[in-house]
């Protein structure tokens, strides 16, 4: 069944599954939630679901109608993309049109609004309008990894599902079936952050890269040198940081500390996060004592969830660098802050 072909976010799931049971599924939706977590996927088994010839709270994926919408020419079912960089109003003013007509051929029309949070004034003013007074026979599925740009007042006529990272042992569990080695996949799965769609797409010597990188700045700031690796790659003189990328960094950095700490406290080797540098990790063993490896990650918390909320990136990666307090420029960013 095509829910449950998609990985993660069971409780988004079991709410539609209710809600198509019950013949009560809200005219208009919003799917939000990190990129790669199936948000688009889920949103395209729903519109099957409302039409599928034989099941009524999921899509059996086979039947003509469930063929059709996979192949994207199923009349009643459509989605808006962005143009470019941005939802165009002619588009939504189509959608509209489309929107007040019965259905051709389906039970129910299903218009699905892809990075919802491009939409510009003029078309957000037109989606606005249909869901004040949207037809019975039509739903929309709002898709964004931006929530938090979309007009409250839109916001505000949907019912908001929020979708969470896809756990690590799914991510894990996916990749070995596709033929991935067992300790690759645990790697990547700890690399992607819940993002499936990337997990199943990178490739390996990114993946080695990227922690080759984070390991280089983590003994940076285990064993501080001047001027900091870190500040240099991410501090205030970096102009083009990507926000994901820096998420990413201080996650991996964050994985060899806490395999750090494992190390420290004894604990069972089989759960290193980094088995691959066992090694190196141990040799470090002595340079930190526990109480700091608790302050880097509870710091790598604090500068993720300051990502999320859109800070700006090179403060919160000074601040956060600063405020292990071995820098000696720590006075310099802190009067900056
Ligand atoms: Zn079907």
């Amino acid at each position: 069944m095509d829910f449950d072909n998609i990985l993660g976010n069971s409780r988004v799931k079991k709410i539609l599954r209710l809600a198509l049971q019950k013949n009560r599924l809200p005219n208009s939706l919003l799917f939000y939630g990190p990129e790669g977590v199936g948000k688009r996927r889920l949103a395209l088994s729903l519109a099957k679901a409302v039409n599928c010839e034989r099941l009524r709270d999921d899509a059996c994926g086979e039947c003509p109608t469930c063929l059709a919408i996979s192949a994207g020419r199923f009349p009643d079912v459509q989605e808006i993309r962005p143009a470019g960089q941005v939802i165009k109003v002619e588009h939504m003013r189509e959608m509209r049109q489309a929107a007040y007509m019965r259905p051709m051929v389906g039970r129910k029309r299903i218009f699905i609004i892809s990075e919802a949070d491009k939409m510009n004034d003029d078309s957000s003013n037109t989606v606005l309008k249909i869901l004040e007074e949207p037809p019975l026979f039509s739903h929309f599925i709002l898709v964004t990894d931006n929530h938090h740009l979309i007009l409250p007042t839109i916001k505000s006529r949907c019912q908001a599902l929020q979708f969470v990272p896809v756990g690590r042992e799914e991510i894990a569990g996916a990749l070995v079936e596709k033929g991935c080695r067992e300790d690759r996949a645990r790697i990547i799965s700890l690399f992607v952050q819940g993002n499936l769609e990337e997990a199943l797409e990178l490739n390996w010597d990114e993946v080695q890269s990227a922690r080759r990188e984070g390991w280089d700045l983590f003994l940076s700031i285990v064993k501080p040198e001047k001027p900091s690796l870190f500040l240099r790659s991410y501090g205030f003189a970096q102009r083009n940081l990507i926000r994901e990328d820096l998420k990413k960094i201080l996650e991996i950095m964050a994985s060899f500390c806490r395999d750090l700490v494992l190390l420290k406290e004894g604990g069972d080797l089989s759960l290193l996060l980094n088995p691959d540098y066992g090694e190196d990790i141990r040799a470090l063993a002595n340079f930190r004592g526990l109480e700091k490896c608790w302050e880097f990650l509870r710091r790598v918390d604090g500068a993720v969830s300051g990502l999320d909320k859109s800070l700006n990136m090179s403060l919160i990666a000074s601040a956060f660098y600063s405020l292990l307090g071995e820098d000696t420029h720590d006075r310099d960013i802190l009067s900056r802050l």
